[in-house]
């Protein structure tokens, strides 16, 4: 046993030092990140608002852009309304898709919503800004991908940006600092479960 633990922590004094080395050839980031959340697993949002929160912690100011707004009432808008002095929510479209069913009403709120998030982004009032599913909008169409990425390219040399949303255009990718793609392994939804309060929305 004895053996053992020294084993262990002769392993551990090797591991230290290589840990060391790395994050010594590593340097600090001198300006703002763009980060991409996609793939077709759940969590690309919630890793999103997770980050707001880790901001927020740092007394970051953050803004979050909603690009979709859902049908229901959901538990992070709940939650950031309640500290609306700390984070600065903007509500901008006008719903799903299949619920509007009205291209032109989309594509005008998808506008709305884009130039305020460019208002947010070039300020330099932000440390983080969110822009929850902007993918979906440039899936859609709705919006120029060109204008786009000159959009998140003119951001305040301080300001991280995040995007989610699936089927992320490669070219946003090959733009970004980081990327993370969700994978689905399993979902309720494929046996019959409905999105469920607390998790979902
Ligand atoms: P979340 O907001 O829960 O982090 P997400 O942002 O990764 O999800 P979206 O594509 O925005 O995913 O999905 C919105 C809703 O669809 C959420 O309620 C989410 O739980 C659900 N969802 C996500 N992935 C899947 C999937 N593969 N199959 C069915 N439903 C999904
Ligand atoms: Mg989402």
């Amino acid at each position: 046993m004895t053996d053992q633990n020294e084993e262990h922590r002769i392993a551990m004094e090797k591991r230290q030092a290589e840990q060391r080395e790395i994050i010594k050839s590593k340097k600090k980031g001198t300006r703002g990140q763009l980060l991409v959340n996609t793939g077709d697993g759940k969590g690309k949002s919630t890793a999103g608002f997770g980050t707001v929160l880790r901001a927020l912690g740092c007394d970051w100011k953050v803004a979050i852009v909603l690009f979709v707004k859902g049908k229901w009432k959901t538990g992070e808008r709940e939650f950031f309304n309640r500290f609306s002095d700390l984070v600065d929510l903007r509500v901008m479209g006008e719903g799903f898709t299949w619920d509007t069913q009205d291209r032109e009403q989309d594509i005008r709120a998808a506008r709305a919503a884009w130039e305020v998030s460019c208002e947010m982004m070039q300020s330099g009032k932000y440390q983080l800004v969110l822009l929850d599913e902007l993918n979906i909008v440039l899936r859609s169409g709705y919006l120029p991908l060109e204008e786009v990425l000159a959009g998140l390219a003119a951001r305040h040399v301080d300001t991280h940006v995040i995007v989610t949303g699936r089927n992320a255009p490669t070219e946003l990718m090959d733009m970004a600092d980081m990327v993370t793609e969700m994978k689905k392994i399993k979902h309720p939804f494929d046996v019959g479960i409905k999105a469920t309060q607390g998790i979902d929305y």
